[in-house]
């Protein structure tokens, strides 16, 4: 499996990769709070009103959940900061490419497993679906 030997990332790159994913974080907790501001409903509103803020809340809910999903993502990738296993592959173990951490800091595989994983979930149904929620801005950079 072990085709091209990629070594360990250095201090300064973790750092880099560390600073890059609490800085998304940051972004995404405060879109969150900008978003509860002007979630939060007024007492004694109309009816009409409230179906505005029922449909807007539904609207950013669905929205928020790829944010949730994402922010966990981040959390998980910090948290193998304090454990030294950032980088590190979740299939095979070995490091992940630094070029490949900087596009999807919250990559876990490395491409070569990513790549496996991405034909199996393509023949699969439930493959397919997940891939369509989780259709990402990123996903040149995974594949790059
Ligand atoms: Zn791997």
């Amino acid at each position: 499996m072990a085709a091209e030997k990629v070594r360990a990332l250095s201090k300064k790159q973790l750092e880099t990769l560390r600073q890059k994913l609490l800085a998304e974080k940051h972004s995404l907790v405060f879109a969150e709070l900008t978003d509860n501001i002007s979630l939060s409903l007024p007492e004694g509103s109309d009816e009409v009103e409230q179906s505005i803020t029922d449909y807007q809340n539904s609207h950013l809910l669905r929205f928020r959940n790829r944010e949730v999903f994402y922010t966990k993502k981040i959390e998980g990738a910090l948290k193998k900061f304090e454990v030294n296993e950032y980088g590190m592959c979740n299939e095979c173990g070995s490091w992940i490419k630094f070029e490949r951490l900087l596009a999807r800091p919250t990559a876990e595989m490395c491409i070569q497993c990513k790549e496996e994983a991405e034909r199996e979930e393509s023949s699969s149904f439930f493959g397919r679906q997940s891939k369509s929620l989780g259709k990402t801005v990123d996903l040149t950079g995974m594949l790059a």
